[in-house]
């Protein structure tokens, strides 16, 4: 590791958070409606059905969240299209940092970065991240299921029930906002790596967000230079998990460029 002089880094990148803020928005418009629009329509249906036998709130609320957990496997709601608008504003200002970082290393400001290798970049992201997201409503049932079983009685009211239910679709919306922030970071890195490498900037600045209690082994990280071709440093000094910033979870860091020649006097 060593330290860049002051006109190695020119552009300030954050994680993009109107793609967060997008990404978000359709994951709560897909998954919360779903979830209460299904729970609330399976209520209704128990409490038609087994009024005969007059089961207890819990065990019909249960009874419920059953049939919504059958309805996800059979027909499950469709996945929010994640393509790409986040991919290609993240992308644009990617290049802008770029360019500038070209110019101010004295490098030509030829349009360098390769489209084939970004779009690369994004499938495998979508991918992943398809793969988090599908999660989420199978998760929000099973802590429900599990607040259920533990936290009420059979004599639990249907009003608390539901009560109870709003709350974890309040949980749920934050799951998902994590997730959005999470896997927006993970897109940056990703098409970064791309992106900086085909322009031949293979070297970039470990760079904290301000924004966020930032991880102590990632505050020692800040400033300091590293590869993209070579093995990232540790990020979690517990699992000696390795990473470029924003690969690992919840990790707001960015890569900057650098584009500062090899003994260069500008540096
Ligand atoms: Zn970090």
């Amino acid at each position: 590791m060593s330290r860049p002089g002051q006109a190695a880094i020119v552009a300030r990148l954050r994680p993009p958070t109107g793609v967060e803020r997008s990404i978000h928005a359709k994951l709560r418009k897909t998954y919360v409606g779903w979830l209460r629009r299904e729970f609330l329509a399976a209520l209704r249906r128990q409490g038609v059905t087994d009024a005969v036998e007059d089961p207890s709130p819990r065990m019909r609320a249960l009874a419920a969240l059953a049939e919504v957990r059958a309805k996800l496997v059979r027909d499950p709601p469709a996945m929010p299209d994640l393509d790409p608008d986040g991919a290609i504003i993240v992308t644009r200002a990617n290049r802008a940092a770029i360019a500038a970082t070209r110019w101010a290393g004295g490098l030509p400001s030829v349009p360098v970065v390769s489209s084939a290798e970004t779009a690369l970049r994004v499938a495998a992201w979508q991918v992943e991240a398809s793969r988090y997201i599908e999660a989420i409503p199978r998760e929000a049932i099973d802590r429900l299921e599990r607040m259920m079983v533990q936290k009420f009685t059979d004599g639990s009211r249907v009003e608390t029930i539901a009560k109870a239910f709003e709350e974890q679709l309040g949980v749920t919306d934050r799951h998902a906002m994590l997730l959005a922030r999470d896997q927006t970071a993970k897109l940056n890195a990703w098409t970064h790596q791309a992106d900086f490498a085909t322009a031949g900037l293979n070297e970039y600045v470990w760079s904290t967000s301000d924004d966020e209690r930032v991880r102590e082994g990632h505050r020692e990280l800040d400033g300091t230079v590293h590869r993209w071709d070579e093995e990232p440093p540790i990020v979690d000094q517990r699992t000696q998990e390795r990473g470029h910033p924003g690969e690992v979870f919840q990790c707001r860091c960015v890569a900057l460029p650098v584009a500062v020649a090899r003994g260069s006097a500008r540096a």
